[in-house]
């Protein structure tokens, strides 16, 4: 039989192996006994070793942090597939179906996890059973790898796992888009501040998370302080003046297209009548991140190259009792490095009135578009799908960055909008039988695959 009919005659049983996982709420947690991330991620994992077996391959589990099904018992694999079993938590009352089972309408599958990332690791088991059956015999081995802490960020799963075996000289994750990422722009996570003993302004909060444009701040001012302007709304009570001023959300990989509501205020305060030492807090972090600007210009890292520009978001706020905490996000092309966008950062801080207080992040991340691992990827892409083939650059970060030569492979297609994250998370059914294709005939080319 042929790879394409063998997945589309599997679509049955990749449904109930489907159900079989997202059942499990395995939104990764803290340690519990012998569970790293918690008895729930220990439990999906326990299923999907099982499925695995089930299906002839042979299988491990690395102490509860991973696990892997390997293509055939002897052989060091040479590539790995990276995939993801924890699933980000739900809110029930969103959803309009069970997120906690498969639901099938309109061509879609409904639940936490279909697409993140449990369906698409799958469709890759799907893709070795269908290289198998179909009578292909492989002279490199295949590891399915499936880690139990994606969402989490911290990558502990995968540092495990290399503490515990050997990660394969290719890899490939189906944690994002097709066509390939091939570039993943550095990310840096700052924080900063200072003592300031403001005359006026009694505090000024905003932000919610470090990853994103804030949409909302207040302050809390003395005295009857009249300020307008759009989106920022003043109201006096009990000798106080609360200002709410609002922006625009975006995720901080595109700040373009959102409005900071932190540098929005700070340009109303710029032009109002602040005494001289409350100035030297609101300028200086407006001398820091002008509004508008959004390409860390003024802290001497505005770069642009392939792999994008810089970009860079004015997080997360918290003035209260003379103390100033404040968080940034920056995203930073191939071009730059991480000391080099660490020393700028902090040497402009220090400019404008502030001590860094951490510096958290990684380098980009960059493999070879002219190297055969890609272009055997894009071959099979556009082959099977007939669609442009080409390498991507992002902003942010795929369960590969940081793995040598890694890159992203799927299995949203493009225009497809998944909901990823949000309620009512669902997969396009025949997309995910297609990257199953996609993937099969990717590890027959990768892997020297030869039919008996
Ligand atoms: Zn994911």
């Amino acid at each position: 039989m042929e790879i394409k009919q063998y997945i589309e005659n599997s679509r049955e049983q990749f449904r109930t192996a489907l159900e079989r996982l997202v059942k499990i709420p395995s939104v990764s947690a803290d340690a519990d006994g012998k569970y790293p991330f918690g008895k729930k991620c220990g439990e999906v994992l326990d299923e999907f070793l099982k499925i695995c077996g089930e299906n002839g391959f042979s299988v491990q589990n690395y102490d509860y942090y991973a696990g892997s099904a390997d293509m055939y018992e002897n052989g060091e694999p040479e590539l790995g597939i990276l995939a993801h079993l924890d699933v980000v938590p739900v809110t029930e009352k969103d959803w309009s179906f069970p997120p906690f089972a498969v639901t099938e309408q309109d061509g879609f599958w409904y639940g936490r996890g279909v697409t993140d990332d449990k369906g698409p690791l799958l469709a890759a088991l799907f893709a070795m059973k269908a290289v198998k059956e179909c009578g292909y015999r492989l002279k490199k081995n295949v590891r399915l790898i499936a880690g139990c802490s994606e969402e989490t960020g911290s990558e502990k799963d995968i540092e495990a796992y290399c503490e515990r075996a050997k990660m394969p000289p290719m890899v490939f994750t189906p944690d994002a888009d097709f066509p390939i990422i091939t570039t993943e722009k550095g990310m840096m996570r700052f924080a900063f501040g200072g003592d300031f003993s403001c005359s006026e302004i009694i505090s000024i909060k905003g932000g919610t998370v470090v990853n994103a444009v804030p949409s909302e701040v207040t302050a809390v001012l003395k005295g009857n302080v009249v300020i307008s302007g759009e989106g920022v709304c003043a109201k006096y009570e009990n000798g106080v003046t609360e200002i709410v001023c609002k922006g625009v959300s975006a995720h901080a990989s595109m700040p373009e297209q959102g409005e900071n509501a932190f540098t929005k205020l700070l340009s109303v305060l710029a032009g109002s009548e602040l005494p001289e030492n409350d100035r030297k807090m609101t300028d200086g972090l407006l001398k820091m991140f002008p509004h508008g600007e959004t390409d860390g210009k003024s802290l001497g890292l505005a770069c642009k190259d392939d792999s994008g520009a810089t970009t860079c978001v004015f997080s997360i706020i918290d003035f209260e009792n003379g103390k100033l905490t404040c968080k940034a996000d920056m995203r930073y092309p191939v071009s730059l490095t991480k000391a080099k966008v660490t020393e700028s950062f902090g040497a402009s801080a220090e400019k404008a009135g502030f001590k860094m207080f951490s510096a958290v992040g990684n380098e980009p991340h960059t493999v070879d578009t002219q190297g055969d691992f890609v272009k055997t990827l894009l071959e099979v892409y556009g082959g099977v799908t007939g669609l442009p083939a080409y390498c991507k650059a992002i902003g942010g970060g795929t369960y590969v960055h940081g793995i040598e030569g890694g890159v992203a492979f799927g299995p949203e297609f493009e225009g497809e909008d998944n909901r990823i994250h949000g309620a009512d998370e669902r997969a396009v059914i025949s997309s995910l039988l297609t990257s199953a294709e996609i993937y099969a005939k990717a590890i027959i080319k990768l892997c020297g695959g030869e039919r008996n």
